[in-house]
């Protein structure tokens, strides 16, 4: 067996326990397709292609992806693909063509967030996704108003969070230095805010968090590069006390936030334009823990 590759997250699973509560957490039906990220050894797609009507396996590396061709080659339900699932089109794969489809994976860390971003913007999103990351990242994915960074707004707006359990660095070979978690994010049928286009909203959470332990009006001061007396007004039409801090903020006071912006003519609208913020992703990756 080749040495786990350290710079592709190469952590596999031992602890099968956590094998069964991440197939129990996605609620896979008859007529499900399933699509695993990273694979690795196939400790969790032996246990996926039991229950899957059709599964896909997306396997970055090349000798794992070759391997598990061998080992589910009796198996005409299961494909692999070898590619990186950053860059993953549903649509190229005859078997998800117009299928409805669930994503399931232990994430490489380096990668989680990415791919978990990738999966929420495509056009055609899986149902749900239940993945294995970093504990850090999950806890931020899933937290509440008071506890909110730009990966909490980025993963709500699009899904509603749930953590499954938490894994100790002992369910893994070999183990990770951090702890992880099982997320598993329920897909919204439509974005929970209406603004259109969504890319405007994003703008104005990123600018909103650009300095998250300050004041929400200082914050948005730094963000947009305009003063605080040009958003004075913006945030007084809202009713939201200029004082909290933008982790206090739930998604639908971003929403009222970003709808009166826009009513003031998106004053600071170009700073996103600036290097230090231009293309940023919306989900970002916490820094470990
Ligand atoms: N699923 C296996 C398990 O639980 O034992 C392996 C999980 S391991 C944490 C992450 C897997 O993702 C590795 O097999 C690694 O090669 C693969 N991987 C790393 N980067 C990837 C990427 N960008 N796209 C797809 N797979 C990737």
């Amino acid at each position: 067996m080749p040495r786990p590759r350290k710079s592709l997250g190469q952590h596999f699973l031992r602890d099968l326990s956590f094998v069964r509560r991440i197939v129990e957490a996605a609620e896979i039906a008859p007529g499900d397709t399933v699509v695993e990220i990273g694979p690795g050894r196939g400790a969790l797609s032996r246990r996926l292609a039991e229950v899957s009507p059709r599964l896909v396996l997306v396997e970055l590396d090349a000798s794992l992806a070759d391997r598990l061709r061998e080992t589910f080659a009796d198996r005409p339900t299961v494909t692999v693909i070898t590619a990186d699932a950053r860059e993953f089109d549903p649509d190229t794969v005859a078997e998800l063509t117009g299928r409805p489809y669930r994503v399931v994976g232990n994430l490489p860390y380096y990668a989680a967030a990415p791919i978990v971003r990738r999966f929420l913007e495509l056009p055609r999103k899986p149902e749900m996704l239940v993945v294995m990351v970093q504990r850090e990242v999950a806890q931020g994915m899933a937290a509440r108003p008071g506890d909110m960074g730009l990966l909490s707004v980025g993963v709500q707006v699009y899904a509603e969070p749930r953590i499954v359990c938490h894994v100790p660095p002992g369910a893994f070979a070999p183990p990770p230095k951090v702890h992880s978690s099982v997320v598993a994010l329920k897909v919204r049928p439509r974005p929970a805010v209406a603004v259109e286009p969504l890319e405007t909203f994003f703008d104005l959470v990123r600018a909103g968090f650009a300095a998250p332990r300050k004041t929400l009006s200082n914050s948005l001061s730094v963000g947009l590069r305009v003063p605080a007396s040009t958003l004075a007004p913006v945030l007084e039409s809202t009713g939201i006390d200029p004082r909290r801090r933008p982790s206090t903020l739930s998604i639908p006071e971003w929403e009222a936030l970003c709808v009166a912006w826009r009513l003031a003519g998106s004053p600071g609208r170009n700073a996103r334009e600036e290097p230090d913020t231009a293309g940023e992703p919306h989900v970002v990756e916490r820094p470990a823990g």
